[in-house]
């Protein structure tokens, strides 16, 4: 059985709202435009979803367009806002015009800005609100720009790494600019509190594909009083904003997911959330010594980990993973030819090996401790399975020295190589047993026998034949048989070694 953990990318659909699609498919399919019964059913239900949508966004006010996804959201907002500023900017009075976008947002935006930017024939300047390392928004080169404003783009939670953006701190460096704002609400969800009218957002686009809804449904939320522009026109649906006969088999889908949302039955709360979260991260630690996580878990959405692995090239762990029917994503965008490095990690700035070899792990609020449990098991797998990965360096075997249960150490060079090193080359107290590489069959049984928890380290002079220990060893399905890198030659001890 694969388990699917990409879903920043896309959710399966709830089995809810697909009953519910398909009961409108077959019986409330009516055009919620037609005055006879039919139509009046379809009305009536199309004015529900956009009730509860309205409860759980706690929107009572503004408009709620149902759209196609938050692709349209996002460029109905950004083409409303252009218009409005070419008619600020052709009034006169050096209205603002700078078009500002968080460096890390979703391609959808800046792609939105550029195009109607250019086809309105508009030539406003744009730029990228710069991150921090943390992914969030340098907010003091934000109020210093805001002045100067026109349109402010900043995410509400970040697709790559789940980072949640201080959308308080935001609408506080805005305070006093005449910018107007869209937050792209796409990851947010159902997962945060986005208070929309409280911190006056102008443009919020969702997308219901995120959510356990079925593709090719959203909402815009546009704040009442916020100029707005048409992207399309034609038979007069959504009170004239967004023409086009509603795709209702989704939008019921999508009711479906928001009582669920309200109803509180379906979903994991927050705690859980966490939880499982913690379980992944060790079960990645744990597999994988030189990993490192790309985002702050504290300022990340519970269900989003990103993380790089040293030595490990992204497509290499990727296809590791989906061999053991884990589903995950590259954090980079792969292109046909070659795999190019992310650029929300590049944003960031960090390290050029980080932004390369990135993996996304985003999983859904439904899936139950079992399937959590049984992801980790294959984790543990894929860390053992991965020859490349059985190397540790002196850090993190210092770290297995303070952990529990303690490591097994082994001494694989020959015994003439070890003169006088005796039994703890590798500090004081550390006793380690000796197993010459030419005599390994002998010894794997024994290390097959310790509890599975138990580290295996081995350690030569350069770290080479312990790399082949540690690899035959893994080979035989055993995932903590590890290898010291760099040998003895790199090794220094530490001042006061105790076996812990
Ligand atoms: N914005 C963000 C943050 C996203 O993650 C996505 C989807 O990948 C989009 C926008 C585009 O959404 P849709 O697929 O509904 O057009």
């Amino acid at each position: 059985m694969d388990i699917y953990l990409d879903a920043n990318a896309t959710t399966p659909v709830l089995p809810q709202a697909s009953a519910a699609a398909l009961a409108v498919m077959e019986e409330t399919f009516g055009n919620p435009s037609s005055i006879h019964g039919t139509g009046l059913r379809a009305r009536a239900l199309l004015d529900r979803v956009r009730a509860s949508a309205r409860r759980v966004l706690a929107a009572p006010t503004g408009q709620l367009l149902f759209t196609s996804g938050a692709t349209e959201g996002i460029q109905t907002a950004v083409l409303s806002a252009l218009v409005e500023l070419r008619s600020r900017r052709d009034a006169g009075g050096n209205a603002p015009t700078l078009l500002l976008y968080g460096a890390t947002e979703h391609k959808a935006v800046p792609a939105a800005l550029k195009h109607w930017n250019q086809l309105l024939g508009l030539g406003f300047e744009m730029q990228p609100i710069p991150v921090g390392p943390d992914g969030r928004h340098d907010l003091a080169w934000l109020a210093e720009n805001a002045p100067r404003a026109g349109l402010v783009c900043t995410m509400a939670a970040n697709n790559e790494t789940g980072v949640i953006s201080d959308l308080d701190g935001i609408a506080a460096a805005l305070s006093g600019s005449p910018a107007l704002w869209m937050v792209d609400s796409v990851q947010a969800l159902g997962k945060l509190p986005l208070k929309l009218i409280e911190r006056r957002i102008d443009y919020a686009p969702f997308s219901g594909h995120k959510l356990f809804a079925p593709k090719g449904v959203g909402l815009l939320y546009v704040r009442e009083g916020a100029p707005f522009t048409p992207m399309l026109t034609g038979g007069g649906q959504e009170g004239e904003l967004r023409a086009g006969t509603e795709n209702m088999a989704g939008i019921a889908a999508l009711g479906a997911v928001l009582d669920a949302l309200e109803d509180g039955q379906t979903f994991h709360d927050g705690a859980t959330l966490h939880r499982h979260r913690a379980q992944l991260a060790s079960a990645l630690q744990e597999s994988f010594p030189a990993l490192v996580f790309n985002a702050p878990p504290d300022l990340s959405l519970p269900t989003t980990l990103n993380f790089s692995v040293r030595g490990i090239a992204s497509r290499q762990l990727m296809d590791a993973f989906d061999a053991a029917g884990l589903h995950v994503s590259g954090g980079s965008a792969c292109g046909a030819a070659q795999a190019l490095p992310s650029f929300v990690l590049e944003a960031m700035g960090l390290p050029a090996w980080q932004a390369a070899a990135a993996i996304r792990l985003s999983f859904g609020a439904t899936h139950d401790s079992a399937l959590i449990d049984e992801a980790c098991a294959r984790i543990r797998a894929c860390g053992a399975s991965l020859p490349a990965n059985a190397g540790l360096n002196a850090a993190r075997l210092l770290a297995l020295m303070q952990a529990r249960p303690t490591p097994r150490l082994v001494d694989v060079r020959e015994p003439h190589e070890r003169g006088a090193t005796g039994v703890s080359p590798l500090g004081v107290g550390w006793v380690c047993e000796s197993a010459p590489l030419s005599g390994l069959p002998h010894h794997l049984a024994r290390w097959l026998e310790l509890p599975a928890e138990v580290p295996v380290v081995f350690f030569c002079r350069s770290g080479q034949r312990s790399a082949q220990a540690a690899r035959a060893l893994r080979n035989l399905g055993r995932a903590q048989a590890w290898s010291l890198e760099g040998g003895l030659e790199m090794w220094s001890a530490p001042e006061t070694s105790t076996q812990a």
